[in-house]
């Protein structure tokens, strides 16, 4: 399929960051490194769409006639926008594609807002998607009796769908030096015209272990391919997280460090590092039998629920379904904050999780 404007050129290195060159049309674009790989996924798991929900939901109940066209689509802009500045990537891959069905599109108006209802709606559902990608295959807390090749297998099985997925990838010349992208090397202009096309390959050229400094780029129009994209590269270099101790939203293991607390602002301005450093949290999980009993039944009703009782045989299985997995998620993880605030006990904390988990 053909690329379209407006679209991004993805180059990984050996280093632990994405090099971006978002492509706005063919005279603009900008670069910008991102990482640490993994936390774009990580990011957008945790990012609040609620602002964003409730704008596309008024959208829904718009009528649309001609006359009132031009209202709905300001709305679908400024739906997107609530996302600026918000994360590394996601406004701009939504953005393009609400640009792509409004400015060049071939499709009727009810079309065009239908696709964009979908388009919404389709990245509420990534979120969920990927949530659960990184919680069954990255997340160092949980089913940790099996290694990550087997995790992302299994993962595989139960999501057919998942491995199918296709990237475009391309050439083109970048200025790497030993696997690593050269920043310094990068030109900036305005006028393509004044570029000295000569100078800029031999500089390329200069310090490049190849005749010709030619890498494999993938070529990312769509928020779920960037999505996969990075996923993938997580999987492929072992790229673990973890739940903050303190806030408990996602964050990534960089490298092989002990962490517990995540660098997002908790409350006032304090990270959640500096203040879990200081606190009655700073006893780690393993020191918690509560919190070690909590990972137990945690991984336990995983394993029921996938039933990876059950992988290679026929036996039956004490599987539950996905309603009683979720509410007993929604359950527990209430459970665990109240009790890491210090609002119940532990053996409150243990009642409430072992509270239907047995048939
Ligand atoms: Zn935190």
């Amino acid at each position: 399929m053909e690329i379209t404007y407006p679209f991004a050129k993805v180059f990984a290195d050996n280093t632990n960051r994405l090099n971006v060159f978002f492509l706005h049309d063919t005279e603009h674009s900008t670069f910008q490194q991102i990482g640490e790989i993994g936390g774009g996924i990580v990011d957008f798991c945790e990012l609040d769409f609620s602002a964003v929900r409730e704008k596309v939901k008024a959208l829904e109940t718009m009528t649309v006639t001609n006359a009132d066209f031009e209202d709905v689509k300001a709305g679908f802009y400024e739906a997107v926008d609530l996302l600026k500045d918000k994360h590394p990537y996601v406004h701009f891959f939504l953005n393009s594609e609400v640009v792509r069905t409004l400015w060049v599109s071939e499709k009727s108006i009810g079309e065009q807002i239908d696709y964009l209802q979908f388009l919404f709606h389709y990245c509420f559902d990534l979120q969920i998607q990927y949530s659960e990608a990184l919680e069954f295959c990255l997340n160092t807390q949980m089913l940790t009796e099996y290694t990550l090749s087997e995790r992302y297998v299994m993962f595989c099985n139960l999501h057919p769908d998942f491995p199918k997925h296709m990237l475009r990838s391309m050439y083109g010349i970048a200025p790497m030096a030993h696997g690593r992208f050269d920043t310094s090397k990068l030109i900036q202009f305005d006028n393509p015209g004044e570029v000295d096309a000569k100078a800029v390959l031999q500089n390329i050229h200069r310090d490049s272990d190849y005749s010709v400094s030619l890498w494999q780029y993938f070529a990312i129009q769509h928020l779920e391919e960037m999505l996969h994209l990075e996923f993938m590269e997580m999987i492929k270099r072992g790229i673990r997280i973890k739940r903050c101790t303190l806030c408990d939203r996602y964050f990534v293991l960089a490298d092989k460090r002990k962490r517990d607390y995540c660098d997002r602002i908790y409350k006032g301005k304090r990270t959640c590092k500096q203040l879990g450093a200081k606190q009655k949290f700073h006893e780690s999980v393993s020191d918690d039998i509560y919190l070690v009993q909590f990972q137990t039944i945690y991984n336990r009703m995983y394993s029921r629920y996938y039933r990876m009782d059950a992988w290679d045989s026929d036996k039956p299985t004490n599987k539950i379904t996905e309603e009683e997995f979720k509410a007993w998620i929604a359950d527990a993880s209430n459970a665990r904050q109240e009790y890491r605030q210090g609002t119940i006990c532990g053996e409150d904390f243990l009642v409430r999780i072992s509270k239907n988990i047995d048939r």
